[in-house]
């Protein structure tokens, strides 16, 4: 069951003080929406990273990975339908100069009670007046009108800020693989079905406050766009929905804190879409979004860049352009969901207590803390484990304060293994196992330290 110890302050806090997340420029009085990964929350962020490419992309027998470019010719936006509509409705309050998004005042106003994406902007802008709906600022009910405010981050190339050379920061990665689908299909002579899964950066003009990491402006995003013919579609859309909460718990989670919630307003070219929830410590918020999209990717940059998309089928010539489901994950908002979920603080006998992260060991940011008892006996010791150990995993060296506080500071960055080197590790070869979530401990031999450590990481 979910422990309700955290709250988002605390988790901010932790983070911040344990290397996991620290505030986007900070010495310059931070970036509203930014945030930089210290030193562990860089292994957690990478570890989720390649756990979802193993599933995704390694363990699937149809896809293939690319990588595609941040900056794309600024017709995809035109084609994909970003330039005309991937906006917010804003509003202003004219009381305090606040902007705040309609959709978000109305939700928080009528306490989720009613849901402001089915409504027109005439509809929450009457709303908003009848309901006497306050700014969360300076509680005034005096809002302008409506705009549309487009998220896409504009930027120019080459010298000159003309039009024609305003190119944007992707929003989402999907174009790349979108815009790649005839390269990869031709160059490695995929069949339908087939996949093409990418990690990388995507960029949202976000005016909205962001909850930590939840809502940023700049993002990592692992999307996997499945190709297929029409009549396979729901076929796939039911397998990624499945697949998603597979995903989901070999992260961690369990069953009580994850949810699927269909999409009450599909998008004109969707035909099934659902979002995947986690029960954060606000409340619950999407981490994955799962949607058959149709045809209607391909045949807009088919329309848009004349080049013929589509795809022949081998067996019967028909040819056809290809419906696409798509599973679009936020790794920001999972290694959140995962900090989230991991946090517990734990009463001792003794009365103390302790904090720590329970992280899979699979996706714990430092696998191995290894702690020689006395710095002056030890240490030389300590540092040879470290460079055998550091061959296999990832361990941090650890040789400050007394052994207790150290065992502390490991708990709480999640760590699952401490290795302490004392005298019997110089005299007999030994070392002392202490185990992050029972804490009871085991002695082992040096000889045997990778294998046993493999073979518990095995385990889970
Ligand atoms: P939201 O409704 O929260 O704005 P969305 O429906 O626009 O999200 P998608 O466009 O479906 O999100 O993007 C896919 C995933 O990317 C989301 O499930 C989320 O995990 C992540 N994501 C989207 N926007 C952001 C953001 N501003 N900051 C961090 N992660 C984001």
């Amino acid at each position: 069951m979910k422990n309700k110890k955290i709250n988002m302050e605390k988790l901010v806090n932790h983070c911040k003080n344990m290397g996991i997340i620290f505030p986007g420029s900070e010495i310059y009085g931070g970036l509203a929406n930014s945030w930089d990964y210290g030193p562990v929350g860089v292994e957690l962020k990478n570890n989720i990273r390649s756990l979802w490419w193993k599933k995704f992309v390694q363990e699937s027998e149809y896809t293939m990975g690319v990588d595609a470019a941040i900056l794309m010719n600024p017709k995809v936006w035109e084609a994909s339908g970003h330039l005309a509509s991937f906006t917010d409705p804003l509003m202003d309050c004219r009381s305090c100069k606040t902007r705040h998004r309609a959709d978000n005042l109305i939700e928080k106003h009528s306490k989720g009670s009613v849901n402001a994406d089915k409504m027109s902007n005439e509809e929450m802008e009457s709303y908003v007046v009848q309901h006497k709906v306050a700014c969360p600022v300076c509680g005034n009910s005096d809002f302008t009108p409506i705009r549309q405010f487009n998220l896409m981050f504009e930027t120019y190339r080459g010298v000159t800020k003309e039009s024609n050379s305003q190119i944007y920061l992707r929003p989402e990665t999907a174009q790349g693989e979108f815009v790649n689908f005839s390269n990869v299909q031709r160059s490695l002579r995929m069949k339908l079905p087939f996949g093409i899964g990418q990690t990388g950066k995507a960029f949202r003009n976000e005016i909205t406050p962001g909850n930590f990491t939840f809502r940023t402006i700049e993002f990592e995003q692992m999307e996997h766009q499945l190709f297929c013919k029409e009549g396979d579609d729901e076929k796939f859309y039911d397998f990624y929905k499945n697949y998603s909460m597979e995903f989901f718990k070999s992260l961690g989670f369990e069953n009580d804190v994850l949810r699927f919630k269909d999409h009450e307003k599909l998008a004109h070219y969707a035909k099934s879409a659902c979002d995947v929830e986690y029960l954060f410590n606000f409340g619950w918020g999407e981490i994955n979004g799962i949607h058959n999209r149709t045809n209607f990717d391909l045949s807009r940059h088919q329309e848009f860049s004349g080049k013929n998309l589509e795809y022949t089928d081998p067996a019967t010539n028909e040819k056809f352009i290809p419906f696409v489901v798509e599973a679009s994950y936020g790794l920001d908002r999972i290694t959140l969901a995962v900090l989230d979920n991991a946090y517990d603080v734990e009463e001792l006998e003794d009365g103390t207590e302790r904090e720590i992260m329970r992280f899979k060991p699979s996706i714990a940011p430092f696998k191995v803390g290894i702690l020689p008892l006395i710095k002056k006996l030890h240490s030389e010791k300590a540092h040879d484990v470290y460079r055998m150990l550091s061959k296999h995993f990832r361990v941090m060296y650890d040789e400050t304060g007394s052994i207790g506080k150290r065992y502390r500071r490991q708990d709480a960055i999640g760590t699952p293994f401490c290795v302490t080197i004392d005298d019997e590790t110089i005299n007999n070869q030994t070392v002392t196992i202490r185990f992050r979530d029972s804490m009871q401990q085991e002695v082992v031999a040096l000889d045997n330290l990778v294998a046993f450590i493999t073979s518990k990481l095995a385990e889970e």
